[in-house]
């Protein structure tokens, strides 16, 4: 059902309580915390702008990293006020809680089209536990409620799915901010009665994460690509042997289950026909886990359907690139959620390129609708530069696999239907 979003809101003079996803990345420099990466807080100014323009008094909430219910300083969300301040071009407030007396003060004296950034909502354990008696407390800060943060809906914590109830039951409305709408727009209904073809590509580490998405999908599309180690459980579930390459052995019956329900329902169902192998060679080196880092020496394609047991499959090869090509390039629907190969290292980045000049391809020249699904495609597609030539891009990672296999969403079922 269509949810109430931002622009349905009359907020003057509202104290409006945003959840946003502001976990950026931070590095230590000369004593200060500096954020690397400001993706996450530019995503959320269109709704902040529209909200201050509409008189709103904007309070927002979000977490930062994993502080276990302590007041840690190196996860502070302080730094982010700063530059928020810069990117809005107004001042921005800062509590060092996220509630209390005197936050509650700060939140009143708001003037309308007033920004005040809570600390990080995960100093309290309560917030994960999505303690009742917490979200009451941040619900005390709270007119509206606004969810922008869709990378955190697929979790039930306290602000972004408790405080959301109280807010409702006090006959307040909660609806999604601009970005969240976007999401719930492209991965939800925009796959809904999808145009045809629809192609989807899956990659990644693996089938177990990702076979619910497929099953859905099988229901959807009309061609389903596979790259990534994940093909390598449906090569071995075929019979073929895949050498050394991350594989998972015991699911082998899911892979069967999912090729019997492509043919059943004529679903094009592509797996990779060559790959680039390299041998593995454990080091003696430790990687920051502690772990032997493994070498993977002397890359080369193979063009045989088995890979020889002492290599590894690290990507997809040429010739599989150019038959996903010609599939990606006949779509008018295209989803990709997954690289093809461990693209991290350069030399194995080449077929999740390829697929990524495929999709900009189809939605440049052929005016297809493509849909990155958010994680490591995202970061590979902005990698190459390609940010901007594809029609959308999930900011969500965990929450966009959630909701693309067909989950309610906690963070999205809890606001107010339109
Ligand atoms: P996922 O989070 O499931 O989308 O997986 C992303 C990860 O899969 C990336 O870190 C890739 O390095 C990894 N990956 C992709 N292909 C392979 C492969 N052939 N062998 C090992 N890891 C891979």
């Amino acid at each position: 059902m269509a949810k109430l979003t931002v622009r349905d809101l009359n907020v003057h003079g509202k104290r409006v309580f945003i959840r946003v996803d502001y976990n950026v990345p931070l590095e230590e420099k000369n004593g200060a915390m500096v954020i690397t990466d400001e993706t996450r807080i530019k995503e959320t100014l269109p709704t902040l702008r529209l909200l201050i323009e509409k008189g709103g008094r904007v309070i927002l909430a979000a977490h930062m990293g994993r502080p276990k219910g302590q007041r840690e300083a190196t996860m502070s969300l302080r730094p982010v006020a700063a530059r928020l301040a810069e990117l809005l071009g107004t001042k921005v407030n800062f509590a060092d809680d996220c509630i209390g007396e005197k936050v509650e003060k700060l939140a009143n004296e708001l003037p309308p089209g007033g920004v005040l950034l809570l600390e990080n909502v995960r100093y309290y354990n309560e917030e994960e536990a999505n303690d009742p008696a917490f979200a009451e407390k941040l619900a005390t800060l709270a007119d509206v409620y606004v969810n922008d943060a869709f990378g955190a809906a697929h979790r039930a914590h306290a602000s972004t799915e408790g405080i959301a109830r109280v807010v409702a039951k006090r006959g307040g409305q909660c609806a999604a901010g601009l970005l969240m709408e976007r999401e719930l727009q492209f991965l939800g209904d925009e796959l809904e009665n999808p145009a045809r073809p629809f192609v989807v590509i899956l990659g990644g580490a693996k089938v177990s994460d990702k076979i619910k998405v497929i099953d859905r999908l099988l229901e959807k599309a009309d061609a389903i690509l596979i790259g990534g180690a994940m093909a390598y459980t449906f090569k071995l579930a075929q019979g073929f042997k895949v050498g050394k390459s991350l594989v998972e052995p015991d699911k082998t019956d899911m892979a069967l289950a999912a090729l019997a329900k492509a043919k059943q329902r004529g679903v094009q169902f592509l797996l990779p026909t060559d790959n680039t192998v390299a041998t593995p060679v454990v080091t003696d080196k430790l990687n920051k886990k502690g772990k032997p880092i493994i070498d993977l020496n002397h890359p080369r394609t193979n063009t045989e359907p088995n890979i020889p047991d002492s290599e590894e499959g690290v990507d997809i090869g040429p010739a599989s690139a150019a038959l996903f090509a010609k599939t990606i390039l006949s779509a008018k629907t295209v989803l990709w959620n997954g690289p093809m190969g461990i693209f991290e290292d350069k030399r194995f980045a080449t077929g999740t390129n390829a697929v990524a000049q495929s999709v900009v391809d189809a939605t440049q020249k052929n005016g297809a609708k493509t849909i990155i699904g958010g994680g490591d495609s995202v970061k590979a597609i902005n990698k190459a530069g390609l940010g901007d030539k594809v029609t959308f891009m999930s900011t969500g990672g965990g929450a966009s696999l959630e909701f693309l296999e067909g989950k309610e969403l906690p963070g999205v079922a809890a606001l107010s239907n339109k």
